[in-house]
C-alpha cells in the first residue's frame, strides 16, 4: 500500500515537472483599465508595431496616468477619484499596442510593464521602436511584436492580459 502511494506521488511529480508552458493570460496581478482609442495617445494603439506604456503615478495632491510611446514621447492624463478607484494596472503598469506578427486580426494586446523574471513592482521594462522590451536589472529582452516571448533565453513570457474592444473603447481586465 505504502509502495503504491509513493509510486503515485512520484508519478504526480513527474507530470508536474513536465508542465513547462504558461497560460495565455496572467491572473497573477489584477488589471482593470479602459480608454478611448479616438483620443491621443491611445489613437496610436491601432497602428501595428507601435506600443505605449501606461502607468499610474500617485502623490498627495495628484493622481495621473503617465504614458510613453514608441518614440519616447511622454503624455500625462489627470485621473479623477472614480478613475483612480477603477484603474488597476497589474504589477507595474501596462504596455499596449498591436503586434505585427501572430496577430491575424490586428487586435490590441496588453502586456505588463513589469519584468516577468524579476517580478518586482519597481522593475519596469523599457522598449524601443522595434518593439524590443528590455529589463535593465536581469538583462532579459522580450519581443512585443511576437507574443511577448523572450529573445535571449528567459523562460517566462511577458505577463499578458485580455483586451476587449467595443465601439472604439478598449477594456483590459482579468
Ligand atoms: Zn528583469
Amino acid at each position: 500500500m505504502k509502495r503504491c502511494f509513493i509510486l503515485a506521488l512520484s508519478l504526480l511529480f513527474a507530470t508536474a515537472c513536465e508542465r513547462n508552458s504558461y497560460t495565455l493570460y496572467s491572473r497573477r496581478y489584477h488589471v482593470s483599465f479602459t480608454c478611448d482609442m479616438a483620443v491621443s495617445p491611445y489613437n496610436q494603439l491601432s497602428t501595428p508595431g507601435r506600443f505605449i506604456s501606461i502607468r499610474k503615478i500617485k502623490s498627495d495632491n495628484e493622481c495621473k496616468l503617465h504614458m510613453v510611446d514608441s518614440d519616447g514621447a511622454k503624455f500625462d492624463q489627470e485621473l479623477d477619484a472614480r478613475q483612480d478607484a477603477l484603474f488597476d494596472l497589474g504589477l507595474c503598469g501596462l504596455i499596449m499596442g498591436t503586434p505585427l506578427f501572430d496577430n491575424d486580426s490586428f487586435s490590441v494586446w496588453a502586456f505588463d510593464l513589469g519584468c516577468p523574471e524579476c517580478d518586482q513592482a519597481d522593475v519596469r521594462l523599457s522598449f524601443d521602436q522595434q518593439g524590443n522590451a528590455s529589463c535593465s536589472k536581469c538583462g532579459g529582452i522580450w519581443a512585443l511584436n511576437t507574443d511577448g516571448v523572450s529573445t535571449n533565453g528567459k523562460k517566462r513570457p511577458l505577463f499578458r492580459y485580455p483586451v476587449a474592444c467595443n465601439n472604439g473603447v478598449l477594456t483590459v481586465a482579468n
